[in-house]
């Protein structure tokens, strides 16, 4: 199965899903690299084996452990609120399945990556690895410190919702730097937020868009 169809559907539905909301994001259509990125990635490797037909609905999908894949229109929104160039260095907080650092993978120099739960961090690692993407590096952590040795950022995307912005991930943030990340309380409302730090440091916040990401959760 190659999935041609489906893949089409689901660019079809991202781009519905941005006009959808583009009174609430500003954005009528995404940068074409990021949706460029989001038609190369091959989705269905990254679900469990009998969900390879759902894996292009425009939903989040559960991938064990009680963690879910993100909603394919809010990977590619969260990528495109990061603004990347070929040099870029990411971090991301939530591993996951390896989705989202593949899709960033494409866009930037070199991807960082930190999953708290083990299984899904070895299982990711292992997945990107026989994949063949050689410009992302995953660990075993609390997202919640960031990754200090690999920083300053360019960009930051977090992909589980926080009560706030965490004081270590704004630390790491080059100046200049964008950070994409859900703030909430989990079941409660949380808000898709884009922090921006200026060239003197000084940092300023943006409402995107409401969302329902799972939690994140300090310690390992
Ligand atoms: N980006 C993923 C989906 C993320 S689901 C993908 O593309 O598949 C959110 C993930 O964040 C979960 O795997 C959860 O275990 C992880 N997470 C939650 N709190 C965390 C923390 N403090 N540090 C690192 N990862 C965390």
């Amino acid at each position: 199965m190659t999935y041609e169809r489906e893949r089409e559907q689901m660019i079809a539905d991202i781009e519905s899903g941005v006009a959808l909301t583009r009174a609430m994001t500003g954005r009528d259509h995404l940068d074409p690299r990021v949706m460029e990125a989001v038609r190369r990635v091959p989705r269905e490797e990254f679900v469990p084996d009998n969900m390879r037909a759902s894996a292009f609905r425009d939903g989040a999908l559960p991938v064990g452990h009680g963690q879910t894949i993100s909603q394919p229109y809010i990977v590619a929104l969260m990528t495109d609120l990061l603004e990347l160039s070929d040099d870029s260095i990411v971090l991301e907080i939530g591993t996951g399945t390896g989705y989202q650092a593949a899709i960033l993978s494409q866009l930037a120099r070199q991807v960082y990556s930190i999953e708290r739960i083990p299984e899904l961090a070895r299982a990711a690692q292992q997945r990107l690895g026989e994949m063949g993407y050689e410009n992302i590096e995953t660990r075993c952590s609390d997202g919640y410190l960031g990754w200090p040795e690999k920083s300053p950022f360019d960009g930051i995307v977090v992909t589980a919702a926080a009560p706030e912005v965490p004081p270590a991930l704004l630390e790491q943030l080059k100046p200049g730097g964008r950070m994409a990340i859900p703030i909430g309380l989990p079941y409660s409302h949380q808000e898709l937020t884009l922090v921006t730090k200026d060239s003197q440091g000084k940092t300023d916040t943006h409402d995107i868009l409401g969302v329902a990401f799972v939690p994140m959760v300090e310690g390992v």
